[in-house]
């Protein structure tokens, strides 16, 4: 069976990559199979830019074809922000309820509900050989944040078409189209 390594520390992110690939031929390595790694500085300016540090970081430090993805929510209500700021963004409020209201009331005053996810993955195969995957979901702000499942931002965005929040889904119904899963089964048609 093939190896690969998926680079992150992120939980969340590594259960959702198992599940999405868990009925293919494809063993993914995750930073539990190894020594804890650090993640290298999100030194780029777009999500492309940040999986590749990560990417060719991980491919770096183990030899195995690596891949990381970075991510991120889009909100017309901030200007489009906060992107690769994401993580940062929310970490920077004492509660997750502070910034989802912070996050609401803004989309409220401006009457703009719009936003999106987007994934980058970058595969990693050998030195100077990147390959990006792309994955986007449409949604809205929700009038309040709902549902316990998911991480981050989940429980404030109501992807296009639908009527619940990421946060209210199961697992198996947001990695059925979520802007992750998009860009992970880009990586699976080309690994296969
Ligand atoms: P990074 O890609 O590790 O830099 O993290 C981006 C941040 O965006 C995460 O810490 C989450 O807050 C947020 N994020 C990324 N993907 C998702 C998702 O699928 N649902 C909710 N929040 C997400």
């Amino acid at each position: 069976m093939k190896e690969i390594f998926f680079f992150s520390n992120n939980i969340n992110k590594i259960n959702e990559i198992q599940n999405i690939v868990s009925k293919k031929k494809i063993k993914v390595l995750s930073i539990l199979d190894f020594e804890f790694l650090k993640e290298p500085v999100e030194s780029g300016i777009s999500f492309s830019e940040n999986a590749k540090i990560k990417s060719y970081f991980g491919y770096r430090k183990t030899l195995i074809p690596t891949f990381a993805d970075d991510s991120g929510i889009c909100i017309e209500a901030l200007n489009w922000k906060p992107g690769i700021h994401s993580k940062k963004f929310l970490n920077d409020f004492k509660k997750m309820d502070d910034c989802f209201n912070y996050i609401i009331n803004k989309a409220n005053m401006k009457s703009k509900y719009k936003a999106f996810f987007k994934t980058s993955i970058c595969l990693t195969l050998k030195d100077s050989y990147h390959i990006v995957f792309e994955g986007r979901v449409n949604g809205t702000i929700s009038e309040k944040p709902l549902g316990k499942n998911g991480f981050g931002y989940d429980p404030i965005f109501i992807p296009s078409e639908n009527n619940k929040t990421y946060g209210e889904m199961t697992k198996k119904e947001k990695n059925s189209f979520s802007h992750r899963s998009i860009a992970v089964n880009k990586l699976l048609d080309f690994l296969n």
